[in-house]
């Protein structure tokens, strides 16, 4: 069996579904233009049945992306499969990826079919995508908790119907390591396959073993990973492509496996997606956090400036991070600011490259040093306005409980200035943005965060506001940290009128 192992990345499509996690057309393209950089092996760009705009989704990525695999998914109906097939058409390397439930729990409870109806659907599916497309992967979802001999009959039924990829996916995070392992040998040992076939694993971290759950059912002969940049995805998330990728990496004696991924691009490919999401990374997430290869104790930083190795398993430039991450001052021009926009990943227009650079010029007025992160976020800031409805022109607070505040905000050549008055500085201004907009939200979270060092570093805060029972992830980005909340809750507000708009 081959040592390398595919990495079969899931952001665009199972990441996307996390709660909040929603991205529009242009920003999936951005995305897997880095994930192309990362080198996965397959992008599953989307689930192109679900809405027009997704079909646009997959259609546009899989006419963008040259060297790696795109995937779309389908459920095993003629309608999905023949829709995923349609968004697929540009693609150079197309992949359909169908599913059904094999579960007992599944099957009575959701689909309320019979194993050999299953079985039926399952070889008439995957005949039918073969027909349309080269290749095809199957999932049997809930594999975990199926009935392995069941389970065994689904999967030699989809590889004599045409599928070249088996997935058995954990879609509840349910399993432990050591009974994945058992259960890939097994399966792969009765259905004897023919070598092409590929086995792979798809894994959510419900009990925190997603990761954990892949490489066991590496060992246990699956070669392709299902995984997603920061493991966002459906609940608790999936299996983290970072994690996985260096836990090969770093212990070749232990998993002795290897993925084509440039690891290089990883830490850039997780701030990308964490500003066009807003879902913001844990500071202690391993390798991509904020913390990841910090050290705080006085003996740890004495050992590490002694040497590395002391307490440090890989360096952050293996990942993609620089120790000092200080990019650029007021003298850099604007030929400066291209270059480094090209290093983070970002293809700007000329346009763009414009207005950020007169951002850019206004930001290193007033703090010394614009760090890598800074520079996102005023690019996440800038590419926000394109679908923006409302323009936050001006925001002043006075006095602390009760606080008033006031806005002024521009709506086209409009302007609406509003006052209201509130618990805090903070609470008063998102009052008189409701107002003069003339709807609200349920503000449930709210986060604000330095992004860079130094006093006076730039604020970025991230909210979540709950409107019509969908959640809308806002961020926004100032020196004033009241300017940063209220910037953040009127992005999800416009975000909310620019999905609205296309309904
Ligand atoms: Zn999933």
């Amino acid at each position: 069996m081959p040592d390398r192992v595919e990495i079969f990345d899931t952001t665009l499509r199972d990441g996307e579904q996390s709660p909040g996690a929603s991205m529009n057309v242009a920003e999936k393209l951005e995305m897997a233009a880095q994930l192309e950089r990362l080198n996965v092996d397959t992008m599953e760009a989307g689930f192109p049945v679900a809405s027009e705009q997704e079909f646009e989704g997959v259609r546009k990525v899989a006419a963008m992306i040259t060297n790696c695999k795109v995937a779309a998914l389908a459920r095993a109906v003629k309608g999905d499969i023949e829709c995923a097939a349609r968004a697929l058409e540009p693609a150079k390397k197309p992949v359909l990826h169908t599913f059904i439930a094999t579960s007992d729990i599944h099957l009575e409870h959701k689909l309320r079919m019979t194993r050999q109806q299953v079985l039926d659907r399952t070889g008439e599916a995957v005949a039918l995508a073969k027909s349309l497309v080269e290749r095809v992967e199957f999932s049997a979802e809930d594999a975990t908790r199926s009935d392995w001999d069941y389970l065994t009959e689904v999967v030699k039924t989809a590889i004599s119907a045409g599928a070249d990829v088996i997935n058995l996916p954990d879609t509840v995070g349910y399993t432990t390591p050591g009974e994945i392992e058992e259960m890939f040998r097994y399966i792969i040992a009765k259905v004897n396959a023919p070598a092409h076939v590929v086995f792979s694993s798809h894994n959510h971290n419900d009990l925190g073993l997603a990761v954990a759950n892949a490489l066991a059912a590496v060992r246990g002969g699956a070669r392709q990973v299902e995984c997603t940049v920061n493991g966002i995805g459906e609940r608790a998330g999936n299996t983290s492509l970072e994690e996985v990728v260096m836990a090969f990496k770093i212990r070749n004696n232990v998993y002795p496996y290897f993925t084509n991924v440039v690891t290089e691009e990883i830490y850039k490919s997780s701030r990308m997606l964490s500003n066009i999401t807003g879902l913001v990374v844990p500071y202690n997430k391993p390798i991509v956090g904020r913390n990841a290869f910090a050290h705080e104790a006085g003996i740890h930083q004495h050992g590490v400036i002694a040497s590395r190795i002391t307490y440090e398993i890989m360096t952050p430039e293996s990942v993609g991070r620089s120790r000092s991450e200080l990019v650029l001052g007021k003298h850099s021009g604007k030929h400066g600011l291209a270059k480094k926009c090209e290093e983070l990943g970002f293809k700007l227009t000329e346009t763009e490259l414009s207005t950020l650079y007169q951002k850019f010029i206004a930001l290193a007025d007033r703090k010394k040093e614009v760090f890598e992160d800074d520079l996102r976020v005023l690019i996440a800031s800038m590419r926000d306005e394109s679908f923006v409805t409302y323009h936050l022109e001006e925001v002043t607070t006075a006095g602390h409980n009760p606080a008033m505040a006031m806005v002024k905000l521009r709506k086209g050549d409009q302007e609406i200035i509003q006052t209201a008055i509130g618990d805090g500085p903070v609470d008063a201004a998102c009052q008189a943005l409701e107002e003069a907009i003339g709807f609200s939200g349920k503000l449930e979270e709210f986060h604000i965060r330095a992004a860079t060092p130094g006093k006076d570093a730039l604020g970025e805060a991230h909210v979540s506001v709950r409107i019509e029972g969908t959640l809308y992830n806002g961020t926004g980005a100032s020196t004033d940290i009241i300017e940063a909340a209220v910037r953040a809750y009127l992005n999800a507000l416009n975000k909310y009128l620019a999905i609205r708009s296309t309904k």
